[in-house]
């Protein structure tokens, strides 16, 4: 028997989540039994998903839900050794018990961090890949804008559209995002929509029209977006996260969809089975080889995750968040 400590949602929130709606509980986590496993939080993630949950789904008085990377440290299930680092859906748990099922060994190249596993490799990455490249239906040379750009998915999507030759801009709440953006993933063009309205940048940012938008904001963002839009563009709906804490600036121009032909179609990241193995293949290389650069904002400490998930509506991280429990 060991002492761990859980992340409980202990009050839904109005409006932003503040840090009195979550709490830090203390549990018993008992040893392995036979054919069990105990499991040890190295990173955790947060992600924009968890806030609508927070209002219905997520139980109160239970660990947060969500995923992240462990270490198994007691195994009496012959699947798993001492020592292997493995994905699970566990929740916000210290340490927890678990008989396998929902636990993958992390195949890790040994020449990337632990930490790209839990964005570019990870969820986030998979999101991009086939956000932008399934649903987005993405040809080479093609106009593409990305908002949130300066985030995990974002910088992903952004970075994978320069791949396939495009030209590509993407907008952000923050002028050192915006100059990472630029100086470093190399896009063509960078919005900050906190600075200027984004409908009177996006004309100078994308002169030729926008064939892909990826969405990730919703609202005003959208609003701007459709007017600019080609005739026969995609917009993969990934996210919408202005909408999240409730509220969100209305979406006028929808109308604008039926003379350009414009398809939107919502997905999430489970989506996308059949290209796993393609997707970890091309990441793999485009990481090693420094075509995909990545940023991470990674807070210490387990009691943490709270602070973290209320930092990605008020921009504070720089790609992926993540909390470390240990090393
Ligand atoms: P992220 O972009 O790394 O972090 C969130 C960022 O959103 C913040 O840093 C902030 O950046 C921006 N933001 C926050 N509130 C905003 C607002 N009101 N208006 C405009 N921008 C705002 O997060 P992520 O994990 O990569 O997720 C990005 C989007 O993808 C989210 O909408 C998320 O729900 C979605 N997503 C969907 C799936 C799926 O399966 N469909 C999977 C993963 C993520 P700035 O400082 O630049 O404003």
């Amino acid at each position: 028997m060991t002492t761990s400590r859980q992340i409980h949602l202990i009050r839904r929130p109005n409006g932003m989540p503040v840090p009195d709606d979550f709490a830090v509980r203390e549990v018993a986590t008992p040893d392995a039994s036979d054919g069990q496993v105990q499991v040890q939080a190295v990173l955790m993630s947060v992600d924009p998903y968890m806030r609508p949950r927070l209002t219905a789904d997520q139980p109160l008085d239970a660990p947060m839900l969500g995923g992240g990377i462990g270490r198994i440290v007691q195994s009496r299930n012959p699947k798993f050794k001492e020592g292997d680092l493995v994905r699970h859906g566990a929740g916000m748990q210290e340490r927890f018990v678990s008989d396998g099922r929902g636990l993958q060994i992390v195949d890790r190249d040994p020449a990337l961090p632990l930490s790209v596993y839990m964005h570019a490799l990870g969820g986030t990455g998979i999101t991009a890949y086939g956000g932008l490249l399934e649903v987005g239906a993405l040809k080479d040379g093609e106009q593409v804008f990305v908002s949130t750009a300066g985030g995990a998915v974002g910088s992903v999507v952004a970075q994978i559209a320069k791949i396939k030759g495009c030209w590509v801009a993407g907008s952000t709440g923050a002028d050192d995002k915006a100059a990472w953006l630029k100086d470093e993933a190399g896009l063509d063009a960078v919005i900050n929509y906190k600075a200027r309205p984004l409908r009177e940048s996006l004309r100078e940012a994308m002169p030729k029209g926008i064939d892909v938008y990826f969405e990730n904001v919703g609202g005003s963002h959208l609003d701007a977006v459709l007017p600019r839009m080609n005739v026969r563009g995609r917009i993969p709906v990934c996210g919408m996260i202005s909408t999240y804490n409730g509220g969100g600036d209305p979406v006028k121009n929808l109308s604008v969809m039926i003379y350009s032909r414009v398809r939107m179609e919502g997905f999430v990241a489970s989506d996308f089975p059949h290209l796993q193995a393609q997707f970890v293949s091309d990441m793999t290389g485009w990481l090693k080889d420094g075509r995909i650069k990545y940023q991470e904002t990674i807070l210490d400490g387990f009691e943490r995750a709270p602070e973290g998930l209320i930092g990605l509506f008020e921009g504070r991280n720089s790609g992926k968040m993540l909390i470390r429990v240990a090393d």
